[in-house]
C-alpha cells in the first residue's frame, strides 16, 4: 500500500488533489480543519476510484496536534509510510497593509508557513529513510507576484517558496523532491466572492481555473514521470503572470 498526505483535503484544490492521487493507486490521508461533511464527500470519491482513505483531521497551525495526530497514525501503521505530502491547506485574510491586526497577518504565516514546516518535519524522516519522497507545495501567483491587499499571503507564500528551493538542495541525495505549485484564480470556495466576469479580462485564457487544472500538475510533480524536477515552481495560472 502506497500511502499520500493531503492537508486541506477537504474541499477545492485538496480534494481535487485526493481524488487524482487515489487514481494513482495511493491510500490518501485525508487532513482538514473543520469541514468533517465536506471531508466524508472527499472519501466518498477517493473509495470511488477503487483505492481508500483516512480521514486525518487536525489544526496545520499546532504543532503538538500535528505531531500527535502523525505520530499515532505511524504508530497504528507502523510499517507504511507516508511518501507523497501534498501541503495544500491555506487561508488568506486580505486587507491593506495599513489596516492589517495582528491577527491577519499570524493567522496567514500560521496555516500558509509554518504548517509547511510542522508536517513536513513529521513526515520528512520516513521518506529519507525510505530514499523516496515527493513532497509539493501548494504557493500561489501572490508569493511570486506579490499582489496587494495580501501583503500577509505574498509574505507567507512567498517564505514557502524560499523553502521549497533550500530544502530540495538538502534531501536531493536521498531522491526525495521538493516542488511548489502556483495557481492563479481557482474556482474554490476561497475566491467564490471574485467576480470572475470582471476578473476574467486580465486572464490571457479569460476564464478562472479549476482545482482539477492544478491537481494535475500537482500528480505529475507527485509521480515518477517528475523523477528529475526538484526545487521548482510551475505555474498554473492562464497566463496571468506574464
Ligand atoms: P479552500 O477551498 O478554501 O479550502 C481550504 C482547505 O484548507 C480546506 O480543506 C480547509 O479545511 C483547510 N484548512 C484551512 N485551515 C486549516 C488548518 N488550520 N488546518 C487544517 N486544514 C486547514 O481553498 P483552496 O482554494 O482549495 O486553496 C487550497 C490551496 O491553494 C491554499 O494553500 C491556497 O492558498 C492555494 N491557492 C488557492 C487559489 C485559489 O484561487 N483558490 C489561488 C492560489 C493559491 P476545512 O474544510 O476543515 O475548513
Amino acid at each position: 500500500m502506497k500511502y499520500a498526505l493531503v492537508t486541506g483535503g477537504s474541499r477545492g484544490i485538496g480534494r481535487a488533489v485526493c481524488i487524482k492521487l487515489a487514481e494513482m493507486g495511493y491510500h490518501v490521508l485525508i487532513n482538514y480543519l473543520s469541514n468533517r461533511d465536506e471531508a466524508l464527500l472527499t472519501l466518498e470519491e477517493v473509495k470511488k476510484t477503487g483505492s481508500d482513505g483516512t480521514l486525518l483531521p487536525f489544526d496545520v497551525t499546532k504543532v503538538e496536534e500535528v505531531e500527535k495526530t502523525m505520530g499515532g497514525w505511524q504508530e497504528q501503521n507502523s510499517d507504511a509510510y507516508i511518501e507523497v505530502l501534498v501541503n495544500n491547506a491555506g487561508i488568506r485574510k486580505d486587507t491593506l497593509l495599513m489596516w492589517m491586526e495582528n491577527s491577519h497577518w499570524h493567522d496567514v504565516l500560521n496555516t500558509n508557513l509554518n504548517s509547511f514546516f510542522y508536517v513536513t518535519r513529521a513526515v520528512l524522516k520516513n521518506m529519507l529513510v525510505n530514499k523516496y519522497g515527493r513532497i509539493i507545495n501548494v504557493v500561489s501567483l501572490s508569493g511570486l507576484k506579490g499582489l496587494p491587499g495580501q501583503v500577509n499571503y505574498s509574505a507567507a507564500k512567498a517564505g514557502v517558496i524560499g523553502a521549497t528551493k533550500a530544502l530540495a538542495q538538502e534531501i536531493g541525495k536521498k531522491r526525495v523532491t521538493v516542488n511548489a505549485v502556483a495557481p492563479g484564480f481557482i474556482k474554490t470556495d476561497m475566491t467564490k466572492e471574485l467576480n470572475e466576469n470582471e476578473l476574467k479580462n486580465l486572464i490571457p485564457l479569460n476564464r478562472f481555473g479549476l482545482p482539477e487544472e492544478v491537481a494535475d500538475v500537482v500528480c505529475f510533480l507527485a509521480s515518477e514521470k517528475a523523477s528529475y524536477i526538484t526545487g521548482e515552481v510551475i505555474s498554473v495560472n492562464g497566463g496571468l503572470y506574464t
